[in-house]
């Protein structure tokens, strides 16, 4: 076994290494507990990395070993991630030592079983991913458990001919036959595992420090300057991309960290932990900043009332570009409420790119607006433009609007943060998302935490479009932000045509909302005339999402709206039957019953769960649906 220790901890270790009992995951025979013997110590398995780090936590082991690299793949994710959360939530640990363990993946089985007869292969997602093309070769199928050695006990308690990815350790412990050496896509492969143990029982310390960041800019240019491994974490809808670096000198990494939303944590700087616990005068603060619109955390509901965005609830945000006059206004928010539109949008200072055109009505407009918003019931939205119109705008709109151009106005980011009023904050046509995050990060720390981002389109070579809406940057920021990511169909497309195309395009996406432009005279409308949708049209798009309309619209519009559900209910009704023949063919070809009692009951919950207002028409469709399906799998009763 090769041994990589860096630091001088053996020499300093003052109990005797036989008492030392370090915690890995996996069963007996895996790579992590020839890592946790390496010094000496007693390995001990348990069923997952966080256990393990529970365990380290509660004294119950005195020290952890987690897998951080492998030659074929990289980052282990499903240690990091434990160990990124462990780590952020405040579990005191230190690196003391590194250990590599030289890595062959058996494909072994129970005696007996030829090659050609394998189609399945069980391991740990780690090790099966350091397979990939090999057993694709082969034409075997990769399952997931626990564990490399867990794997080889699963196969040899188990009658069929599946295989194990695991080490020859393991496969003989467990009394399988290796049919392959090393499946492993390259010849020298090998993990890198990571000894742990809590700060105050640790000695010497091997330089590992951990980042978290959203911003992959500003972290391959510390790779460059610190020439540390950066190992990127995919990290989740909640927790923003992260980084561990290894061999890092954290103080360095601290002193080159970009101040906003970078966060280094030392594992292993003396001096780090020093400042951390005894708040030494002078020390460098650990955390450099931390971050709030990529903080890891629930997604974010933002609530006004009963307009609510994020975590599922979705907003239709609707009105004209401008508030013209107040007949103007109340028109239009009579029939996108009618609609079911969520909130209202209109303009009282308009962002515009030719000076001499029209530049909003102002604070005049506002009181038009309010007096429409009152009157359907919605929440109103407007852009403040300059700090000087925050406080008297705040005082009476429901949601502040920053406009693209104004996205990295950082005095008007500021100023809105601090006016208590939840703020829709547009993406700049040329801001990456990096750079979105980043202004809604000061509106945060401004103090306001209720944040929408808004994807408006970005400007591209393209001309046939005013911008290009890009869904790919809000899909991006999705895993970086808990904040409300909605879309801007209108100020992308520039033309109206395109506007219900692009709505169910982000919809279907999972944006958490549309903004979208209506006007019932666009020919007259003074301002973004081209892409504003007439009522009935914003109707179509509001059909299309699903939206509820309320007894206002008028009784045609109502029954074109009942009518276009109906045509989706037969339509899926059609497709339930194509399928239910498909079923039907199945069962017959692997010879099993096509009549089965307990799928039947399993579909009557489902429309009873899905229709709650009515057990007994759920009841009855039920039976409808279930006696069409027979007849199409032909079925006598
Ligand atoms: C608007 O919403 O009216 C507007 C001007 O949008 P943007 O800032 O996205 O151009
Ligand atoms: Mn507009």
């Amino acid at each position: 076994m090769l041994r990589e220790i860096e630091g001088n901890q053996a020499a300093e270790e003052t109990r005797p290494a036989t008492e030392l009992k370090v915690g890995y995951q996996g069963e007996p025979g895996a790579y992590g507990e020839t890592a946790a013997a390496a010094h000496g110590g007693i390995p001990q398995g348990f069923a997952s990395f966080e256990k393990v780090l529970e365990a380290l936590q509660k004294g119950t082991v005195d020290e952890a070993v987690l897998p951080l690299e492998n030659a074929v793949v990289g980052a282990i994710t499903e240690a990091l991630e434990p160990l990124a959360v462990a780590v952020t939530s405040g579990l005191d640990l230190v690196a003391t030592a590194l250990t590599s363990v030289p890595v062959r993946l058996a494909l072994a089985v129970r005696n007996g079983t030829p090659l050609n007869d394998v189609k399945r292969a069980w391991s740990h997602p780690a090790a099966l991913r350091q397979c990939t093309a090999k057993l694709a070769a082969l034409g075997i199928e990769r399952v997931v458990c626990y564990d490399t050695a867990g794997a080889a006990q699963i196969v040899a308690a188990d009658s069929s001919t599946d295989a194990a990815i695991c080490s020859r350790r393991a496969a003989e412990r467990y009394g399988l036959e290796v049919l392959v050496e090393d499946v492993s896509d390259k010849e020298q492969n090998g993990t890198r595992f990571v000894h742990l143990r809590m700060a105050e029982h640790a000695r010497a310390q091997v330089p590992l420090a951990f980042l978290r960041t959203s911003s992959m800019t500003a972290t391959s240019k510390l790779e460059v300057l610190t020439g540390a491994t950066l190992l990127p974490l995919a990290g989740t809808a909640e927790f923003p991309v992260r980084l561990w670096v290894l061999g890092a000198d954290a103080a360095r990494l601290q002193q080159l960290a970009p101040a906003r939303d970078v966060q280094v944590i030392s594992l292993g700087q003396p001096a780090a932990h020093a400042a951390r616990h005894a708040g030494k005068a002078g020390a460098e603060p650990v955390v450099k900043s931390l971050p709030h619109a990529t903080a890891r955390k629930p997604q974010t509901v933002v609530e006004v009332g009963p307009f609510r965005v994020g975590a599922g609830a979705r907003a239709v945000i609707a009105g004209p570009c401008t508030v013209e006059s107040p007949e103007q206004v109340m028109r239009i928010a009579r029939e996108v409420a009618a609609c079911g539109a969520t909130a209202l949008r209109g303009g009282i200072f308009k962002p515009r790119t030719n000076p001499y055109a029209f530049q909003g009505h102002g604070l005049e407009a506002l009181k038009w607006f309010v007096e429409a918003g009152k009157a359907v019931g919605l929440p109103i939205v407007t852009e403040v433009m300059a700090v000087d119109q925050v406080t008297a705008v705040a005082e009476f709109a429901n949601v502040l609007q920053i406009g693209a151009r104004n996205m990295q106005n950082y005095d008007l980011l500021r100023a809105v943060g601090r006016a208590g009023r939840p703020v829709l904050l547009k993406r700049g046509a040329g801001a990456t998302v990096d750079e979105w995050l980043g202004a809604a990060e000061y509106v945060m720390a401004s103090g306001e935490s209720r944040v929408i981002l808004c994807e408006r389109g970005i400007r591209t070579f393209e001309p046939s479009t005013r911008n290009t809406l890009d869904i790919g940057g809000l899909l991006a920021a999705r895993p970086l932000t808990h904040l409300p990511l909605i879309a801007d169909p209108s100020h992308a497309a520039g033309r109206a045509d395109l506007v219900e195309g692009l709505a169910r395009a982000a919809w279907a996406a999972g944006a958490d909302g549309i903004i979208v432009e209506v006007h019932d005279d666009p020919a007259r409308a003074l301002c973004d005339a081209d892409q504003a949708l007439v009522p009935q049209r914003f109707a179509e798009l509001a059909r299309a999402l699903a939206l509820r309309p309320d007894a206002r619209l008028p009784l045609a519009q109502l029954r074109a709206w009942v009518d276009a559900i109906d045509h989706d209910l037969a339509a899926l009704v059609q497709r339930r039957l194509e399928v239910a023949r498909v079923i039907g063919e199945s069962k017959r070809q692997t010879g099993k019953a096509v009549l089965d009692p307990r799928r039947e009951a399993a579909v009557r919950r489902t429309y009873h769960e899905a229709l709650p207002t009515s057990n007994a028409l759920a009841d009855k469709l039920v039976d409808l649906l279930i006696e069409a399906a027979r007849g199409q799998q032909s079925i006598e009763d």
